[in-house]
């Protein structure tokens, strides 16, 4: 097959004239860091995911952090998260002295395995932090069965779940907490950016107060008409606000998320044709309960061959490609630091050597699916 002569990138933003028609109202109304915009960004996502409470942020694992602070979470304390997620996780854990536990997942999802669970949990155990990996929903139903049984919280890890329904309720509508990221490789985003839902009055106090230095009331408020530029700190907080400039793109990216996740949709759909029953290539699963997946990734297995030589035949065919993730308990800082080794999760470590994810972005044509579906039944073909 011919070779494509540009390059077809593993993710690009889908950034239109809405997100840049908002951008330079923003700038043109002279108010360009936390406010209004941040809240009407805050209430779509209340609307979105049923939350009663939405609170936006610089980023996910600036969200992380602060929950984990807000819960109390401190040396001694364990967290029980899969060991396939993203490092950010496992950062926030560690740097608040508290120890990580990992669980395994199911080899065709990735996501936990609630079979698993309940053998992790101890006297010492905060929170258990599912990932709705690249877009599918975890078994929620059995999570928070398990998690009330031993009153432990459920912290979503909903990074890839913008768009994500389980039985009907979207990721982070469960009553519990939800954190979202808005990464420019998430399904939607605003540049960088991060959202937690909840639904507990306390937690939103100490949630605000944490993003922004301790201080009662934002910039937005003292500032304006009327405000008064007096502040008293009880405890310290950090500097985790969003910028009205980030909420307007993630406004207009949020107005377009039926179009953004359809197209995703269809795009895994024609992956799932392309290379259905293609030897050497195994393709992600999907759940069994009712669900709608938002196909933040398309992650494929590649069998038989060494995933670097087929990362490099990949590229030779001008496409590329995301590893999402080396697995958190193999980090050369965890294994030092919580004595973690390999053996300890097969399922994570045999996924982890052989997973992909593949091109997946709603700009991508359908003829750019097909080619990659033709360029890796070619790769595979030639190693037979
Ligand atoms: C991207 C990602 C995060 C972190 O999001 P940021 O907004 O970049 O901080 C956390 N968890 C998972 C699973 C992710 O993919």
């Amino acid at each position: 097959m011919k070779i494509r002569e540009d390059f077809l990138p593993f993710s690009k933003p889908s950034i239109g004239d809405k997100e840049i028609t908002g951008v330079v109202k923003c700038l043109k109304s002279n108010w360009i860091t936390t406010g209004p915009v941040c809240k009407e960004f805050e209430d779509k996502f209340c609307k979105l995911t049923g939350a009663s409470h939405a609170v936006s942020l610089s980023s996910a694992t600036a969200g992380m952090h602060l929950v984990l602070l807000a819960m109390g979470v401190g040396a001694g304390d364990e967290i029980i998260t899969p060991s396939m997620t993203f490092a950010s996780t496992v950062n926030m854990i560690s740097m608040l002295g508290a120890r990580p536990v990992f669980v395994d997942i199911h080899r065709d999802t990735l996501n936990i395995n609630a079979d698993l669970l309940e053998e992790k949990i101890g006297p010492k155990t905060k929170a258990i932090i599912p990932v709705h990996f690249a877009g599918a929903p975890v078994d929620m139903d059995r999570i928070v069965e398990i998690a009330d049984r031993h009153h432990i919280l459920v912290i979503e890890d909903a990074a890839h779940a913008v768009g994500t329904y389980y039985k009907g309720i979207h990721a982070g509508g469960f009553e519990h907490i939800a954190i979202f990221s808005f990464h420019p490789i998430k399904n939607i985003t605003s540049g960088e950016g991060g959202m937690i839902t909840h639904s507990d009055e306390y937690l939103e106090k100490r949630l605000r107060l944490l993003r922004f230095h301790g201080i009662e009331r934002d910039a937005w408020r003292r500032y304006g008409k009327g405000g008064t530029l007096e502040y008293d700190i009880h405890q310290p907080g950090f500097k985790y606000n969003l910028t009205d400039m980030q909420a307007a793109i993630g406004l207009a990216q949020i107005s377009r998320l039926d179009e953004i996740n359809h197209r995703r949709m269809e795009i895994a759909k024609l992956y799932i044709e392309g290379l259905k029953g293609v030897e050497g290539i195994e393709l992600p699963g999907i759940p069994e309960y009712d669900h709608v997946h938002a196909w933040h990734l398309f992650i494929v297995k590649v069998l038989f061959m060494e995933r670097s030589v087929f990362m490099e035949k990949l590229s030779q065919y001008n496409i590329g490609y995301g590893f999402h993730f080396p697995a958190c308990h193999l980090l050369s800082y965890i294994q030092k630091q919580f004595g973690t080794h390999r053996g300890m999760l097969p399922e994570t470590e045999r996924v982890a050597e052989c997973i992909l994810s593949l091109p997946l972005f709603p700009d991508m044509k359908n003829d750019d699916v097909l080619y990659v579906c033709e360029a890796i039944k070619e790769i595979l073909s030639q190693n037979l």
